[in-house]
Order: C-alpha cells, then structure tokens, then sequence
C-alpha cells in the first residue's frame, strides 16, 4: 500500500532537503522552516515576498487570500504593496457572478490593506471540489526585517487576540445551527461580537510591533494553531519556548465548541493572531503598541536554550485540529473493540500479566509459546480471570446510544475483541448490543495483529481505508495502523496518553455521541 501523506502541512524534512542551497546574495532569506516570507534585495531595497493559498472556506476565498498573505509579509515588518492572484475557481461555482464575486474581494481587500492587484490568472478548474485562490504579496521593508527565527534566548513570548480564532469562525459558519441549538446563542455571543470585525487582518498591529525597538521576531498564527506556531518560532530561532498554556487566551465560544467537537483550542487554524517575541526590555512599548491599537494581548512563555531538540512545553499539531470537523466523512463503518471501550469490565493488564508472567506485547501469544503443562494452566487461569470480569462488567454510560446512532447514520457495525466467543457473546445478549459483523480471538486471529480487523473489514465488505477504528488501547491503536483502517478513535483516554496517536479521542462515549450528532449529515 502506498503511504499517502496527510491533509495539512507537508513535513519540513520531505521539503528541505528539495527547496535548500546555494542562493544569490540578493536573497536575504530563502525557503526556511516557519519563515513564511522571502526577503529580497530589489534596487537596494529590502521586499518580503509571500504566497499562499485559501484552501479551507470558500464563500470568502478572495478576501481572505489577499489578507494571510498581507499578514505573512507585515511580519517581517513590510508594509503590503503589489498582489498577484491565481483564481482556480470549482466548475459548479462557476458563474459570471461568482468570478465577479471573487475578484471584487481580491481588489476591495488589496485597496484594504495599501496594496494594489498588478496581475495572476483566473481560471475554471475540472476536479476541485471548491474554488480556491492563490496569492502573492510583495511589501516593502520599512526598518530592520523580523523572523520568525529572530527569537533569542530570555525573550519573552506574547500573543494577540486568541487561540483558534479562526477555526471558531470557520466551524460556526459551518456548523453553526447545530452548535447553537446545543449552548444558545448567548454562550457564542462573545465570539460572534469579536468574529463581526477585522479580526483576521494582523498587518497593521504588525507592522506598529515590527517598529517597536525591544522586538525580535514576529510570526502570524496559521494552520496547526498557536501550538504549531509555538513550536515553528523555537525551532526556527534554535530554542525552546517555556509556554504557560493557562496563560494563552482562549475565548468561551471556543472551548466550548472545541469541548463539544473533541479538539484543542491550541492546534486550531488560528489566523488573526500574533506571536511577539521580545527583549524583556521592550516588554513596556510592545503593551502599549497593543493597548493603544485595541488589539489584546498576553505574554504566554519565554525563549529557553534549547536542549537536544526545540521543544514546546505545550503539545505541537502537524495537523490542524480542524480536520477532525470532516473526518467521518470519509468512514462508512466503525469497528470497535469491546472491553474498557464499550464494556467496563476492570481488567488491570499490569497486574494479569505480572501474575500470568507475561513479557511479550500479546498476551495470548505469550501463553500459547509456554510448554505444556504450563500452557494448559495459564490458559485456564486466564479464562477465570475473564470469567469472573464478564460477570463483573457493566456497560459503559451511552453505548447502546452510540450503537444506534451510527445505525440512523446508514454506517455499519463491527466488533474485534480478543475475548472469546462466549465471554463476548454473554456480553452482548446481557447488554443487548449489535454488531454487523463479530471477530472473537476465537477465529485464530487477535490484535495488536491487523489481522482480525482487516477480517472484519472484509466481512463487512467495506475498504479498510472506509473504516473507523474505536477503542481504549494501544492494541487497537496498532491493530488499526497495521490493518490500514481511515482512522482510530480512541475512548476514555482521561490523562491523553494517546495524544497525536489517534485522530479522534474523547474521555468517554457521551463525548463521542455529541461529537458524532455534530458532524454527521
Ligand atoms: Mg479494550
């Protein structure tokens, strides 16, 4: 099977190496990790040059692509001046009127932030599922430029405005009648009040903390969040950032929809936020810049030496959280594993395995590889221990829910447990739990292999790629990579310890009905 690379970002390490090496001494900065504008010596002045693409929301593409793109060069302290325009508009949205629509946006904005349109290409595109434009500014340098990696070690780190800003916008205008009937309007008035403005547009904060004596680097919050952001300011300036997260603002409306839709505020696309790096000297003019534009803002950590890596001590998101809004579209069938993810049946793995004397990853295969009359007596101990929490389990609060749920959504049903057949049978007629299709250990097959999930993936008829993978451990986690399911979702993970793992994860099963009632059509 080939690896296909995920959606968002691609990874530094694949671009470096293709993108990097000798330069002309008139390029002052070339293709660099979390740099997200050139600067070029024209005539002897110094131009930031930036491009990008809005690919994310597309009623307001043309607006939005000429904004990150005036925010991507005003932090390196360059007032936005020429814009250049690539329109690749979706043939179901290609009307006379949409064109219209789209280059209105582009000249309005650039009239907006002091830049004029001097050219691109506009075009009808077969295949994009919608219109997309593609921008490239070019601003002047008015001072000394800014980096992202301008950042030195005692620099304190700040912020404006608040994480996932963006995000909020964009999940509220897509989702927004359902998350509204869930908290009523009042509790998303905040966010609807700030989100009416020019939030987006960072330029000209920019630009007045680019003049501020004390500051050292700038660098606009985009896709992966301010976490991500974080994480791309210390590796492009070779240190460490010693983040407060209770420090980052974060707005009620968004902790709220990220509760309701399982993400982290701080990995949301955040566009419409600033980092600041700054000598603590200049600590003073950088508030006051703010204070007097209206803009908040916070100090949230401090530049550290690095130690063997540049580090975040709040978690990085090569993946936008936001993906998780259009995961389940892609799924057709949900595979679940049965025990500590639909059942609470308290085994403690630790302490089975220490008494059962068990060292491998997979304790049936462990107990399988004994000699004889071992093997027949840890087997048997085994089972009583099964027995005994079979008769002991409940069922975890929403399960059947969950179960009919999925089922009014048209999206079938698997259970791979490595329980057996009658432990599990039991379960299910005592809970009255269905599944399309059933894998016990009982088939020859148990994770962490891939194996009797790629079987039940067969049973189901549905492409492992279709599948959603729903458990509570790291053996679902790996029987789910190997067999190559679309996805893994884990449950009742309260201390996050599969973090970055699993591409969903909620602390328990209501979260994931309301996740589910959300995002499904
Ligand atoms: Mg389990």
């Amino acid at each position: 099977m080939v690896d296909r690379l995920p959606p968002g970002k691609v990874p530094w390490d694949i671009v470096a190496e293709l993108v990097s090496g000798e330069l002309p001494s008139e390029v002052r900065l070339g293709p660099a990790a979390g740099e997200d504008a050139a600067l070029v010596e024209i005539g002897g002045e110094l131009w930031a040059v930036a491009s990008d693409p809005v690919s994310f929301t597309a009623a307001d593409a043309g607006r939005l692509a000429v904004i990150v793109n005036a925010n991507d060069v005003a932090v390196r302290g360059a007032r936005p001046r020429f814009f250049l325009a690539v329109g690749l508009i979706a043939p179901h949205e290609a009307t006379e009127e949409r064109v219209r629509e789209l280059l209105t946006q582009v000249r309005d904005t650039c009239r907006l932030v002091g830049a004029v349109l001097i050219g691109g290409h506009t075009e009808i595109t077969p295949g994009l599922p919608h219109s997309m434009v593609v921008g490239t500014m070019l601003g002047r340098v008015e001072g000394e430029p800014l980096t992202t990696g301008g950042l030195r070690e005692g620099d304190l780190v700040g912020m404006t405005r608040s994480a996932g800003l963006e995000g909020t916008a964009i999940l509220l205008a897509e989702l927004g009648d359902r998350l509204r009937s869930l908290h009523g309007d009042e509790a998303l008035e905040g966010a609807d009040e700030i989100l009416a403005g020019d939030w987006l547009l960072v330029a000209p904060e920019a630009l007045r903390a680019a003049a501020c004596r004390g500051v050292t680097a700038l660098h606009d919050v985009t896709e992966g969040g301010v976490g991500e952001a974080l994480y791309e300011m210390a590796r492009a300036s070779g240190l460490a950032i010693d983040v407060q997260r209770s420090a980052i603002p974060v707005l009620p409306a968004t902790a709220a929809i990220c509760d309701d839709l399982g993400l982290d505020p701080l990995g949301l696309i955040g566009s419409g936020s600033l980092l600041v790096g700054c000598d603590p000297k200049g600590v003073g003019e950088v508030e006051t810049v703010f204070a007097e534009s209206g803009v908040p803002f916070a100090w949230i950590g401090r530049a550290v030496a690095a130690g063997d890596d540049s580090t975040v001590t709040v978690p990085r998101f090569p993946r936008d959280e936001l993906i998780k809004k259009t995961f389940m579209s892609g799924i057709d069938a949900v595979i679940f594993d049965m025990d500590g993810t639909l059942v609470d049946s308290s085994y403690d793995w630790p302490a089975i395995r220490r008494r059962l004397g068990v060292t491998g990853a997979s304790i049936i295969d462990d107990l399988n590889g004994l000699p004889e009359p071992d093997r027949s007596r840890r087997w048997a101990e085994l089972e009583e221990i099964e027995a005994t929490a079979t008769a002991e389990a409940t069922i975890h609060e929403g399960a059947n829910e969950l179960l009919e749920v999925l089922a009014d959504h048209n999206l079938a049903t698997a259970l791979v447990t490595n329980n057996s057949e009658t432990n599990a049978q039991n379960l299910l007629d005592r809970f009255g739990l269905f599944f399309n299709v059933i894998v016990t250990r009982d088939s020859g097959l148990w994770k962490p292999s891939g194996a009797p999930v790629k079987e039940a993936t067969r049973r189901l008829g549905t492409a492992p790629d279709r599948c959603l993978g729903v458990g509570d451990s790291r053996y679902d986690i790996l029987a789910a990579r190997e067999a190559g399911l679309g996805g893994i979702c884990v449950l009742h993970d309260g201390t996050g310890r599969h973090d970055g793992e699993a591409d969903l994860s909620f602390k328990d099963i209501p979260g994931f009905i309301r996740y589910l009632k959300i995002v499904l059509k």
